[in-house]
This record gives C-alpha cells, structure tokens and sequence, in this order.
C-alpha cells in the first residue's frame, strides 16, 4: 500500500486516489498546425519508464485536487509531491 502525501491534505491512503498518468506530458500548443502524426502521439504515445517518474494523480476521495507525484516506478518510493500548477526543481 502506497502512502501519499496531498500537498493539501497531508500523508493518505493510496485507495482515496486516482492514477492520472504521465505529468511530463505537454499538449501541443493552441492554434498550432501539427500533423496527425504528432497529434497521435500526444493522445497515445507514452514512455514505460522504469525509475524515478513524474505523475499525475487525483485526490479524488479527498480534496479532488490533481497533484502531482514524484515516485520510483520499479520501488514505488515516493520522493516528493507538488501542486498541480507548482513549478519543479
Ligand atoms: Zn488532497
């Protein structure tokens, strides 16, 4: 069993959250032309990373904030986690 820390709630049950996916993900820029090509790998395309990885996840039991997660993927150690919209060191 997991344990996270919420950045607003404090140390919780991993069964209160949502995995949300990769947070290193950027979605392609506004009004920009890109081909289906790059458009297809936005939406499906994702790294398997075994190691430290940056994730999304939703305190969806909780304060239904999206966090994000910095956790070894083959350990499942949690190094630390951040606000949604907070910048990484
Ligand atoms: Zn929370």
């Amino acid at each position: 069993m997991l344990y996270i820390n919420c950045p607003h709630c404090g140390l919780r049950s991993q069964n209160e959250f949502a995995y949300g996916g990769d947070a290193t993900v950027k979605r392609p820029e506004l009004n920009k032309e890109i081909s289906d090509q790059e458009w297809d790998n936005f939406v499906y395309l994702r790294k398997s990373p075994r190691g430290k990885h940056l994730e999304l996840w939703h305190h969806i039991s909780g304060c239904r904030q999206w966090i994000k997660v910095e956790r070894d993927t083959s350990t499942h150690e949690i190094f630390k986690t951040y606000k949604a919209n907070e910048a990484i060191e």
